[in-house]
């Protein structure tokens, strides 16, 4: 075969892609990141909640901590007028949601892909795909409009909710809109909330305020009497005045840096591999922005694909096409159950009407006192209840003698932790070789069990 232009072309320099490309290229494979917008970051904050779980993924990259110095921690918050969730609790060294501009992720994402010595292609936009069984070939223009290709042995569509790498491919997007007329703006405030988040809704109307830390606050509202197109003009009054009918005040909110309508998707693409392309991020999945889920989503995504794409590139894995599927396999269903929870908490919220209502204060009722619901909840948001199955899960940063385990991740290898003096077996399906794995000892020397993690953070099975 001639020698291709690139091993992966990554379209989309949103987080998801960001992220990925970062990945792939720090694991010694060429990448090419192909964006349509002209080089920068947008300041426009669209999502600015972050994770636990996605918190974890960065610290096994050594960005988390940047991340969190950048933001406002959130440990308490009040749903539907209780304090319903206490974040402390979560079994993570982020036990907390982190509230933060999404273009300060994608700003230290971008840094580190430019480290691990990704190519960029700002201005470069994706017209076409076409693939064989040996490689892909994507049909760009760049910046001053020539046409022209790129070969790659896989392409990923991480290029948001209107993908043309999902249309080329012809992937339907079944699904349906949530929610219309949601006004979002990032405002100053006279009178400081007493909950850091707060979210409530009384059936007409639901307004919800999370501080960025520096004086700014997110503030999104809905209101059932005002049902119209995204192109209708919003201004800060009308804002304000949901805001009054959900709270109980405005908190004297002024200074919009910027206000907007939008309205909201609940879609999922059927399958998120076709041959060597790949979907992630919004480009495989979209849904309301409650619970803050969708750049966490997209991020975890990239977390799960780097690494198998990688191996697969490496020849490193035993079945490759197995592992490709696994992709699939593990966040196709993951995608899902955001979908079903992220519109179960906006339908909560819009609930109308004496059942729905009684609904809704059970639902806030049990969340502030029956600890194992809360903590089911928890899990799902903060996504550190994510698992793969019955076999593969996520993995705490355990303390080892060689350091706390997602520093050990930072070398973006297997870990495989192991009793003091043991050198355990590798399950014959381990997409790794020997030479690859970061070798670990366990502090507490009566421990006699071996573990083998993926670089993701999640446990492999053993003894297969
Ligand atoms: C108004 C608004 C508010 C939001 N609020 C929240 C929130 O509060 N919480 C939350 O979690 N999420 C929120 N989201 C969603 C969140 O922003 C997304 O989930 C996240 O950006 C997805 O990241 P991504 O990298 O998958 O896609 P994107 O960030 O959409 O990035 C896709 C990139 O691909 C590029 N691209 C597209 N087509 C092409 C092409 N043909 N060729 C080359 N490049 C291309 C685009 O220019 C873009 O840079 C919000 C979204 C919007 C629009």
């Amino acid at each position: 075969m001639n020698r291709l232009d690139t091993d992966v072309v990554v379209v989309g320099a949103g987080p998801t892609g960001l992220l990925l490309a970062g990945d792939l290229a720090a694991a010694g494979v060429r990448v090419t990141l192909v964006e349509r917008r002209p080089p920068g970051i947008s300041n426009i904050t669209r999502a600015f909640a972050v994770h636990a779980r996605t918190l974890e993924q960065l610290d096994a990259r050594g960005l988390a901590d940047e991340l969190v110095a950048s933001g406002t921690p959130i440990t308490r918050m009040r749903l539907f007028g209780r304090p319903s969730l206490d974040l402390s609790r979560l079994p993570s060294r982020f036990a907390y949601l982190l509230v933060t501009p999404q273009y300060e992720v994608e700003r230290l994402l971008e840094r580190r892909a430019r480290s691990t010595g990704v190519d960029f292609r700002y201005g470069t936009e994706l017209r076409g795909l076409s693939q064989d069984t040996d490689q892909v070939t994507a049909e760009i223009t760049g910046p001053d409009g020539t046409p022209t290709t790129l070969r790659a042995r896989y392409l990923v569509g991480a290029d948001g909710v209107r993908s043309a790498v999902r249309t080329t491919l012809g992937l339907p997007f079944p699904g349906r809109s949530v929610i219309r007329s949601l006004v979002l703006a990032d405002v100053r405030l006279t009178e400081e909330p007493e909950d850091l988040l707060r979210v409530n809704g009384v059936g007409d109307a639901f307004a919800f305020i999370a501080p960025f830390g520096d004086g700014w606050y997110r503030v999104m509202g809905w209101n059932r009497a005002r049902q119209v197109p995204d192109s209708e003009p919003v201004d800060l009054d009308e804002l304000r005045a949901i805001t009054r009918l959900a709270l109980g005040t405005d908190y004297g909110m002024h200074d919009a840096r910027w206000i907007s309508r939008f309205h909201s998707d609940e879609r999922q693409a059927p399958s998120y591999r076709v041959g060597r392309v790949l979907l992630a991020g919004d480009a495989a999945h979209v849904h309301s922005p409650a619970g803050g889920q969708g750049m966490n989503t997209g991020l975890q995504d990239a977390a799960n694909l780097s690494w198998k794409l990688a191996a697969v590139l490496r020849a490193d894995a035993p079945d490759p096409e197995a592992l490709l599927d696994s992709y699939q396999g593990e966040r196709h269903p993951v995608g899902a159950t955001v979908l079903r929870s992220s519109g179960a908490i906006v339908r909560l919220a819009m609930a109308r009407g004496p059942l729905l209502r009684t609904a809704r204060a059970l639902a806030a009722r049990t969340l502030s006192s029956v600890r194992p619901a809360a903590a089911k909840v928890m899990g799902m948001i903060s996504g550190l209840g994510i698992a793969y199955g019955p076999e593969i899960r996520r993995v705490p940063d355990l303390p080892l003698r060689e350091g706390r385990l997602y520093e050990l991740l930072r070398a973006g290898q297997f870990v495989l932790i192991a009793p003091e003096g043991t050198t355990p077996r590798l399950p014959d399906s381990a997409p790794t070789s020997p030479a690859r794995l970061v070798r670990a000892t366990w502090t507490d020397p009566a421990r006699r069990t071996a573990l083998l993690v993926r670089p993701d953070g999640y446990a492999f099975p053993a003894g297969r």
